[in-house]
Formats: structure tokens, C-alpha cells, sequence
């Protein structure tokens, strides 16, 4: 896999997961066992919505279309 990933080598703090950031809840970590999931040390982070969560969308929103 990535064995020469220069944070390694540098024995830095850090994660190879991809962080997900919520707008309502902290962020999380798609890495198992992260200790650090608030973006510090992490290459790839994404917007929540991006996978298909909708806590960043107001109640009620356009996609709601019972009454
Ligand atoms: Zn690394
Ligand atoms: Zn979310
Ligand atoms: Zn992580």
C-alpha cells in the first residue's frame, strides 16, 4: 500500500482515512480506530453531503416532496 508516505517517515501524527465534515456533528474519520479525526494530519477531507448525509440541509428542504 503507501509504505512511503512522507508523514510515516517523519513519524508524524497523523492518518491516512478521509475525514467527513458534518455541519451539525464533528467530524469524522472513515479510518477505524482514528484518535485524531478533526482534520489534523489527514490528506483527503470531504463535505458530508458528499456522501449522501444531509445534516448541512434545513429541515423541510426541496427534496422532501410529501405533505
Ligand atoms: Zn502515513
Ligand atoms: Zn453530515
Ligand atoms: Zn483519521
Amino acid at each position: 500500500m503507501n509504505a512511503h508516505c512522507r508523514d510515516c517517515e517523519a513519524d508524524q501524527d497523523h492518518c491516512h482515512g478521509t475525514v467527513i465534515r458534518h455541519t451539525l456533528w464533528r467530524s469524522e474519520c472513515t479510518e477505524d480506530g482514528c484518535t485524531a479525526p478533526e482534520l489534523i494530519g489527514h490528506t483527503y477531507v470531504m463535505d458530508c453531503d458528499a456522501v449522501g448525509c444531509a445534516c448541512g440541509q434545513p429541515m423541510g428542504s426541496a427534496d422532501v416532496l410529501a405533505s
